[in-house]
């Protein structure tokens, strides 16, 4: 591995490779450090395990018509698949499922929530959790705050920031990438100067800066550090000196919110089209229902998600706990027995909030933090010598592979400007 290099990133996720084929046509030496086996960070797609390709993180091209993969993907040839717009093809209610004047019903719930959201964020004010501005008490209220601010948010709505929600809130076209969208970020790291299995532990800045690892030492002009927020919150990259107290709040502000996907081989003999989208009802206190993508791009898997709390506290249970939780929620729609022959094969449970290199699955901002993401932008410590880049520093697509991009070659270019040619 080189020794010298003009700027050195630290992680190979979306941002860090941005970052790297920006230097490159700024025609600036650099080196990426990924601690990990592989590129494209919280972006993977597993074809292995399923028997077709199944992206453990992102899927979704976010606001596909502002999204700066949009083109990029188009031009290799990858395929971009904007599916029909609906929220459940399948909703419970108890054992049942609901009447389709329920069901019109829960979509109107659904757009209540977010109209309430908009209206009191547009009444300025301090910022509040989401909880204190969305409807409360109706028949639906509870279910859609759990699909919309648990599951999609990955975090409770009670501790989520109102303005960093509308803030980063993601409309428009929202296709899904056939061949994985893991599998598109990891085609962008090719040909890029990556050393895989090399992590940071210490970024030292006096004369130099000097990025300290098991694999050795680097001495750079410069650093971008791509590091999640739950990672960079942990500690396990050290900074000398250390970092300045408004980056620290900075991260502490942004932390990471958890949405887990359980991917069970099976299903398409079940008769429901591509892309069905199944959910139920909250049935009281405690209870925390998945929601399920069924058959994506006809393929024989069905992909549960759940988030918040009890993402947290099935990922501490570990894959075991996680495929039988899915089962059963499984079972609520097509009973135990028809589970048990439609979905014979393998599952997989993604691992994002006990993986030390991501420590969740991306971020949220604690209410009155909702500035956090500018601040991290913004910052730069060792005399603008070291930047942040990734999706926690995205003001308007946090959250995303197009926010980290973008985040990423914004770094590169801001560094690469403020250092002598
Ligand atoms: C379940 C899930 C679903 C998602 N769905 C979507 C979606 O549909 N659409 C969308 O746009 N986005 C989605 N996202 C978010 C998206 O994946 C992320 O916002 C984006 O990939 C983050 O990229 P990044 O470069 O900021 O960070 P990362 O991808 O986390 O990159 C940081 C890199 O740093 C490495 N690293 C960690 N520690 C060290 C160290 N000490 N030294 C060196 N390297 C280190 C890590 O291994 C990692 O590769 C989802 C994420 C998850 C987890």
């Amino acid at each position: 591995m080189p020794t010298e290099t003009d700027i050195a990133i630290i992680g190979a996720g979306a941002a860090g490779i941005a970052a790297a084929a920006r230097l490159a046509e700024l025609g600036r030496s650099c080196l990426v450090l990924e601690a990990g086996t592989r590129s494209g960070g919280r972006a993977f797609t597993d074809t292995a395990s399923l028997g077709s390709p199944f992206d453990h993180g992102a899927s979704w091209v976010h606001v596909a018509e502002h999204n700066p993969l949009t083109p990029i993907a188009r031009r290799l040839g990858f395929t971009l698949h904007e599916g029909e717009r609906r929220r459940r093809d399948i909703l419970l209610i108890g054992d049942r499922p609901a009447m389709p004047e329920e069901k019109a019903a829960h979509d109107a719930a659904c757009d209540a929530w977010e109209a309430a959201a908009e209206a009191r964020a547009a009444e300025g004010g301090p910022d509040i959790p989401i909880a204190e501005a969305v409807p409360r008490g109706g028949y639906w209220d509870a279910t859609v705050s759990h699909w919309l601010g648990t599951t999609v948010c990955g975090v409770e709505p009670g501790r989520n920031s109102l303005r960093d929600y509308i803030d980063t809130g993601l409309d428009g076209e929202n296709p899904q990438v056939r061949e994985g969208f893991g599998t598109l970020v990891a085609r962008l790291a090719e040909g890029l100067p990556i050393h895989l299995l090399a992590p940071i532990h210490h970024l030292r800045a006096d004369r130099d800066v000097t990025l300290e690892g098991p694999r050795g030492t680097i001495r750079a002009r410069g650093c971008i550090v791509t590091l999640s927020t739950g990672v960079l919150a942990s500690g396990a990259l050290r900074f000398s000196p250390g970092l300045p107290p408004e980056v620290e709040a900075a991260i502490h502000g942004l932390p990471m919110a958890l949405l887990s996907k359980i991917g069970l081989r099976g299903g398409a003999g079940l008769g429901l089209g591509p892309f069905a989208r199944l959910g139920r009802r909250v049935e009281g206190e405690g209870d925390r229902p998945m929601s399920w993508v069924m058959s994506p791009f006809g393929r024989d898997h069905a992909i549960g998600f759940l988030g918040g709390d009890a993402a947290w506290f099935l990922a501490r249970e570990g894959p075991a706990a996680a495929e039988a939780c899915a089962r059963a929620e499984l079972a609520r729609y097509f009973g135990p027995a028809e589970v048990a022959r439609a979905f014979s094969g393998r599952a997989v449970a993604t691992d994002w909030g006990e993986n030390p290199l991501f420590l969740g699955a991306y971020t949220y901002a604690r209410p009155g933090a909702a500035g956090a993401r500018a601040a991290l932008a913004e910052a730069r410590p060792a005399d603008g010598r070291i930047r942040f880049a990734g999706e926690a520093c995205h003001t308007r697509y946090a959250g995303t592979v197009g926010g980290a991009w973008a985040s990423g070659m914004a770094a590169a270019e801001a560094l690469s400007a403020t250092l002598p040619g």
